[in-house]
C-alpha cells in the first residue's frame, strides 16, 4: 500500500510503500520490523527528522493463533477465526506491547490486572507498558514516563499469578471478551476501579 505523508518538522511529502499485514511465521524479519517499530518509521530525506506512521495494519501469528488489528478508528469485531485471540490496538505502542506480552507466553487481561495492581502499590497513575520478562524467576519489567524520563519498576511473577488467579475466580470477566477485542486500562476499569 503506498502512503504519502508528511514530515512533522519540515512538512516534506515523501512516499512509502509499506505492507498491510504480516505473518509472523512466514516473514520473520518483517515480524521483527513490526516488534521494534521500525516499520511504523520513516526518516525525512530533507530534514532528518524520524517520523511515526500509523496505518491500518494486521499482525498475524499462526503459531500463536494470534491476531492484533491495529486501527485507530474502531472495528466491527467479526472475523477472527476460531480458537483465536483477537485484539485491537490503537496505536503503534501498543501493538509492539502487546506482541511482546504474546511472545512472553503471557496473557493479556492478566497483565492489565497487573499494571492495575502496580499502579496501585506504586501509589501512582502512570500509564505501565510492558517491556519484557528477566531471569529464570520470571520478573517482569515495565516503564512508565515519568518528569520526562522513562521510570523501570520490576515486579515479581507471584503477582502475575495472583492475577490470573483473581481472573479464574471471575470467569465472567474473561467471558466478555470477544472478536477484536481492546484490552486496556480503560477496559479493566469496568470491573476494577
Ligand atoms: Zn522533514
Amino acid at each position: 500500500m503506498e502512503y504519502r505523508p508528511h514530515c512533522s518538522r519540515c512538512g516534506a511529502e515523501h512516499r512509502l510503500d509499506l505492507p498491510q499485514s504480516v505473518n509472523a511465521v512466514a516473514s520473520p524479519e518483517l515480524k521483527e520490523k513490526v516488534r521494534s517499530g521500525e516499520l511504523f518509521t520513516w526518516t525525512c530525506p530533507h530534514c532528518g527528522t524520524a517520523n511515526l506512521l500509523t496505518f491500518p495494519f494486521l499482525y498475524h501469528d499462526p503459531s500463536e493463533h494470534l491476531m492484533l488489528v491495529l486501527s485507530e478508528t474502531p472495528l466491527k469485531a467479526d472475523g477472527v477465526p476460531e480458537g483465536y485471540v483477537g485484539r485491537q490496538v490503537r496505536s503503534v505502542g501498543e501493538l509492539v506491547e502487546k506482541i511482546k506480552i504474546f511472545d512472553a507466553g503471557l496473557d493479556d487481561l492478566t497483565l492489565e490486572l497487573c499494571k492495575f495492581v502496580t499502579c496501585q502499590e506504586l501509589k501512582k497513575d502512570v500509564p505501565l507498558k510492558f517491556v519484557g520478562t528477566d531471569g529464570a524467576d520470571g520478573e517482569m519489567t515495565f516503564t512508565y514516563p515519568e518528569k520526562g524520563q522513562m521510570e523501570l519498576v520490576a515486579v515479581g511473577f507471584n503477582v502475575y499469578e495472583d492475577c490470573a488467579g483473581i481472573l479464574r475466580r471471575n470467569p465472567r470477566i474473561r467471558a466478555s471478551v470477544q472478536g477484536l477485542a481492546v484490552i486496556d486500562q480503560a477496559w479493566l476499569g469496568q470491573y476494577f476501579r
